[in-house]
């Protein structure tokens, strides 16, 4: 039976960091200011191994996990990850096993993932435009990269390949419909991040969202589309599809439409802090759990433990004060 937290939601999907580290600075997660050379990144030790990875993965399956999510990070940054996906392929019961990566690796490894048991992939890409996009990755990696990363999971067998921009007013929203033009009628599904006050490092500001309904008004203006049923109860993406038959197209929207009252997604971060949600300013640790000779039982139980109390419906709640004042993880520590 699947854990239910204190809203009766279950834990349904658990999204893995397996580094804080990334070879991107994308300005809305990662700012350059603050994740400098300098910056004290987890070392080796401090992360967990893959077997710790496998080990809380069997557990949270078998208390009713059905998806995982690898992320980081850059997961692709971390060494032999098709190692872990192997491992991981193994966990039974598991459902599906996807990754977000931001593709710039993806031509390298795409084909091991696959091989490795990977089912499908998501790839980050906030703009068509080269100008745009190298300064808001800003370490100056081309549209170019990416795309051939986009297309080497595909040759590989990767997919359902989807494609997340997050939108920024001012920023990169002039170019949604290039966008979403480019995607459609691939198969490739295209959505669009509402721009979130995750963190506290991304000067996030409520007049930089460009909210679902303006995004979709504004790309049914060119390319008419209309909404469509959910996939699943707690499916992050509102779907909505192009009148003219040619695909699907989604919208993320904590900060204008949330969906809380329907979230059954954990994080773990890479030194084993779990999080119940994405704005949590603390996690709950597992990894000494781990390493001081606990059983499953007793993992099992402090799971339990944790996911029954849960309580968080931060999106639901978010004001102009909840933004400036409480401290939140950032999502480069346990990704989106
Ligand atoms: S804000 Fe927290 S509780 Fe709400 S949907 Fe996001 S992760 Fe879930």
């Amino acid at each position: 039976m699947p854990l239910l937290d204190a809203r009766q939601r279950p834990l349904r999907d658990l999204r893995i960091s397996v580094t804080d580290r990334c070879n991107f600075r994308c300005t809305y997660c990662m700012p350059k200011e603050l994740f400098g050379p300098d910056h004290a990144f987890l070392q080796r030790t401090e992360l967990l191994s893959y077997e710790e990875i496998t080990r809380l993965a069997n557990l949270f399956v078998a208390h009713g996990v059905e998806k995982i999510r690898l992320t980081g990070g850059e997961p692709l940054v971390r060494r032999d990850l098709h190692t872990l996906i192997a491992q991981l392929r193994e966990v039974p019961g598991l459902k599906d096993l996807t990754l977000t990566t931001n593709g710039s690796l993806l031509r390298a490894q795409a084909r091991k993932l696959k091989e490795a048991g990977l089912q499908r992939i998501t790839v980050s890409l906030d703009s068509l435009d080269d100008e745009t996009f190298k300064r808001m990755n800003d370490v100056g990696v081309p549209v170019a990269t990416v795309l051939d990363g986009i297309e080497a999971a595909r040759e590989a067998g990767l997919g359902p390949i989807k494609v997340n921009a997050v939108v920024e007013r001012g920023v990169n929203d002039a170019g949604m419909v290039d966008l979403a033009r480019h995607f459609k009628g691939t198969g490739i599904i295209l959505r669009f991040i509402e721009f979130m006050d995750v963190g506290t490092t991304n000067g996030w500001k409520l007049d930089r969202v460009v909210t679902l309904r303006e995004m979709a008004d504004r790309i049914n203006a060119e390319l008419p589309i209309e909404p469509a049923e959910p996939n699943y109860r707690g499916e992050v993406a509102k779907r909505w599809r192009y009148r003219d038959g040619s695909g699907e197209i989604g919208f993320i929207s904590s900060i204008s439409q949330p969906f809380c009252g329907d979230c059954t997604r954990a994080r773990l971060s890479p030194e084993g802090e779990l999080f119940t949600c994405l704005f949590a300013a603390r996690g709950h640790d597992f990894r000494t759990r781990l390493r001081d000779g606990s059983t499953d039982a007793e993992i099992a139980a402090f799971l339990a433990s944790v996911w029954h109390v849960r309580d968080d419906r931060y999106s639901e709640i978010r004001t102009a004060e909840t933004n400036g004042s409480v401290p939140r993880v950032e999502m480069s520590h346990i990704g989106g």
